[in-house]
């Protein structure tokens, strides 16, 4: 290998490796384990009526205005409106290169491109998006950007979910695993 070629590499390698060895908790945003299904990931259909894709991540209910606290420490990648069913969202990116996301939120209080500690406050549980018709909740996902390509045969959901989706299991994690303390 060239000498540059390794200047470059290894300090790469070991930055993604840094990523493998922040600790992960389990923790919940807001509320308790009793505020969410505990199968609404990947539960299809999810929404009435449609025949979209299954359900990417949980759901945890609220009161609006409750506050939503960062599962993980990590740095924000994006704390505002997105367009369509998300409404307003925050994602960040923390332990494992994982990306959290956090939508249908009312207020937002993080700050993108900044880092947030375990347990802090990053927005408040709103009807944002495609929720302002359904009881108020937090829509919980963990999304890996590095494909773990053997969740491709993995049996996720408890209704049968059809197998032309599972290429998405590939990135949508189970956030249930870090919820329950
Ligand atoms: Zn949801």
């Amino acid at each position: 290998m060239k000498k540059r070629t390794k200047r470059i590499i290894i300090p790469i390698l070991a930055i993604i490796l840094l990523g493998y060895l922040i600790p992960e908790r389990k923790a919940m945003p807001c509320g308790t384990t009793a505020d969410f299904n505990h199968t609404s990931f990947w539960h299809w259909p999810w929404t009435r009526g449609t025949s979209g894709h299954p359900h990417t991540g949980v759901d945890i209910f609220g009161r609006v205005g409750t506050p939503v606290h960062s599962q993980t420490g990590g740095i924000v990648l994006y704390a505002r409106e997105m367009k369509g069913k998300a409404g307003n969202s925050v994602l960040i990116l923390g332990p494992k290169w994982r990306i959290h996301e956090y939508f249908h939120l009312n207020t937002i209080e993080a700050k993108p491109f900044t880092l947030v500690m375990p347990g802090e406050q990053i927005a408040t549980l709103g009807k944002t998006g495609n929720a302002a018709n359904t009881p108020a909740h937090v829509h919980y996902g963990i999304v890996t950007p590095i494909p773990y390509v053997w969740r491709l045969f993995a049996d996720e959901g408890t209704c049968n979910p059809p197998k032309r989706f599972n290429w998405m299991l590939m990135f949508f994690l189970d956030p249930k695993d870090h919820l329950i303390p």
